[in-house]
């Protein structure tokens, strides 16, 4: 008999102990990070209020409980007696019985409501069908996004059970090695913004912390094939985990499972479905420039599969000797600050991703407090000594007088900005000034990837600031469904009659003018002397969008694919005026980053400042050595540390 199974046994003798005599476990089961209790008495067991509670902190596990299929009432019966139990305002849109493990999945507008106080809902329903009720919301703005991925993981259910045990057995397993030790292991974006990508290793486990591309430099991949990672077969990595979606850390994570891996992916919820949306669409660009993408959507899809996705605030085990926290770390939806407590109280290593330290209008700040942390790896783009930015308010008041002023000579406004964050912080600055009269009401064009980013947004309003949650919460007070807000859907068409139209602000994808419907919008708005380009992000070196902020007012009108005007030297001419507003920013700037190491509880012993360019991270790494007395590290990439 195989250790795991030995571990089970004894699991479930140990289980049965606990539970009063007239509770019987039929079986239990790993499946990922979570233990899966079988019963056939899932009624009594749902009307111990606190057992499972109990059972978890005793044996120090995730558990659910499940029904023995044997017990199961019919999805009919059962059906109805839930939609008794639920409040008819929670808005049940949908409910899939999965009766190889008693599972109803019950997708509702408002999912509290089905969760009740404290869970008291939930146990109502098992009380009285059986079953084990799991709740998911149905989106406020419909995403295609969300559903497809869960259609797919609906279609894919077998498979991804059979992935979950073989993972499950695998965080289980007896540990190998008597050695201690732990070694953090560079393989990109150290001296460089860009290809994140970490190896964090012990004598008995290795985790790939993101894998990102370099945007602007598609060449240049993490350093995947060092020994320490992939080098040694895809089998020598155990897990993976994804700080957040932004493609500088994720791209690169479909290409893995070309490459033959097959375990985990742990990641928030909405970083799961952002993945999804921004890798198809990294495939997209790429055959439209006429490259060969590095890997195909059947690799997106296998990234999807094997994803397990966990809360803020779980504590996950994740190795045999590895324990994974993520946290909020303000920067986009579901980013995450990880955090890997290792071995029983080895050592603690905490990966910042990236953060940004204070409140914004989408976002709480990014969490620094920990039970213990020794080393942080620090994201450092805004480490450079003068990297201080606009504070946000000045910010906004400039676009506000930027809008009006273009409003009053009867022109447009428009907005290149990236679909994901920057447009929803955008978007919400513009329904509040409208709502409170600070600018003139008028219709918002949302074009591009921006509507579909929204609506993912607002189907994890759990991962946003309080009280934009709150507002989401309720239908009539959420901003994204503002009425000025327009989904432009109707292609060139739509475009043209918005370009003759009345004032009004365009906001559209991509941000740094590098393609998607800007080029369009530009070629519809550029010739226009009544009408403000706004810059809202910053605009890489070698951009059109950097060239256009420098000046440049004729642009080939092929790359903008203008019809409405022929100057007759094959140019479009830019009239409109070019306006930068700085300061809405995803990422905490230098005082940020030095407040987030400065109040961090407990401050740890060793930084590594990574993630920033050359000056960025020596000026981070130098002045936190000065001001904190740490020891502090701008390394290269392909550097191991020892840190036990
Ligand atoms: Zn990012």
């Amino acid at each position: 008999m195989s250790t795991v199974e030995q571990q089970l046994d004894d699991l479930q003798a140990e289980i049965t102990s606990e539970l009063p005599s007239d509770i019987s476990v039929s079986s239990v089961k790993y499946e990922g990070p979570e233990l899966v209790v079988y019963t056939r008495d899932p009624k009594k067991f749902a009307q111990q209020g606190d057992l499972i509670r109990k059972l978890a902190s005793k044996l120090r596990k995730r558990i659910t409980v499940r029904p023995d299929p044997s017990v199961l009432s019919r999805p009919e019966h059962a059906r109805q007696e839930i939609m008794d139990v639920v409040p008819e305002e929670a808005g049940v849109s949908d409910l899939d019985f999965h009766a190889d493990t008693g599972e109803v999945v019950i997708e509702a507008e408002k999912p509290g409501m089905v969760i009740g106080r404290h869970g008291s809902t939930l146990r109502d329903i098992t009380k009285n069908v059986g079953w084990t009720p799991e709740v998911v919301r149905t989106p406020p703005i419909e995403s295609s996004t969300v559903s497809n991925v869960r259609s797919f993981l609906k279609q894919e259910r077998d498979e991804r059970r059979d992935i979950l045990e073989r993972v499950g057995r695998q965080i289980h397993r007896e540990e190998m090695s008597d050695d201690e030790y732990v070694r953090i292991s560079t393989l990109g974006c150290c001296r460089e913004v860009g290809r994140a990508s970490f190896i964090l290793s012990t004598p008995e486990t290795r985790i790939l912390i993101d894998c990102g591309d370099k945007p602007g430099a598609e060449g240049e991949v993490p350093y995947l094939h060092a020994p320490e990672a992939l080098g040694a077969g895809p089998q020598n990595i155990d897990a993976v985990v994804l700080t957040h979606a932004h493609l500088d850390h994720s791209a690169l994570i479909p290409l893995l499972f070309k490459y033959g891996y097959d375990g985990p992916i742990y990641c928030t919820e909405p970083t799961r479905d952002l993945m999804g949306l921004l890798t198809l669409d990294y495939l997209d660009v790429a055959a439209k420039e006429g490259r060969s993408p590095p890997y195909e959507s059947e690799q997106v899809r296998e990234a999807i599969k094997h994803c397990i996705p966990l809360e803020y605030g779980d504590v996950t085990d994740i190795a045999p000797d590895v324990k994974l926290t993520f946290h909020n770390a303000g920067h986009i939806l579901g980013s995450a600050v990880s955090h890997f407590h290792i071995g029983d109280g080895l050592y603690n290593v905490a990966f910042s991703g990236d953060i940004h330290y204070t409140d914004t209008r989408l976002f709480n700040g990014a969490v620094n407090d920990f039970p213990r942390v020794e080393t942080l790896v620090l994201e450092s783009t805004y480490g450079g000594r003068n990297d201080y930015q606009t504070d946000q308010k000045d910010s906004e008041e400039k676009l506000k007088e930027v809008i009006r002023e273009a409003h009053e000579k009867g022109g447009k406004v428009l907005i290149p900005a990236f679909a994901v964050g920057r447009s929803q912080e955008i978007m919400l600055v513009l329904e509040e000034a409208m709502r409170s009269g600070d600018i003139p009401s008028m219709p918002v064009h949302l074009d591009g990837m921006i509507w579909e980013a929204t609506a993912i947004h607002t189907t994890y309003p759990e991962y946003l600031r309080d009280d934009l949650r709150d507002r989401i919460f309720h239908e009539d007070e959420n901003p994204f469904l503002a009425e000025e807000f327009n989904h432009i859907d109707g292609g060139e068409e739509e475009r043209q009659d918005v370009a003759d139209g009345d004032p009004c602000i365009i906001l559209s994808t991509s941000g740094m003018v590098t393609g998607g419907p800007i080029m369009s919008w530009l070629g519809h708005i550029g010739p226009d002397p009544d009408s403000t380009l706004v810059f809202v992000g910053y605009q890489a070196q070698g951009t059109l969008g950097r060239r256009i902020q420098n000046g440049w007012d004729e642009i080939p009108a092929s790359e903008v694919g203008a019809m409405n005007d022929d100057n007759g030297r094959g140019t479009l001419s830019l009239n409109v005026t070019v306006e930068t507003v700085d300061g809405f920013s995803g990422h905490a700037d230098r005082a940020g980053l030095e407040n987030f190491v400065k109040t961090m509880n407990p401050r740890p012993e060793k930084v590594l400042c990574v993630h920033g360019d050359e000056r960025s991270v020596q000026d981070l790494s130098s002045a936190l050595y000065h001001d904190y007395n740490m020891r502090t590290f701008a390394p290269k990439n392909l550097e191991t540390f020892r840190f036990l």
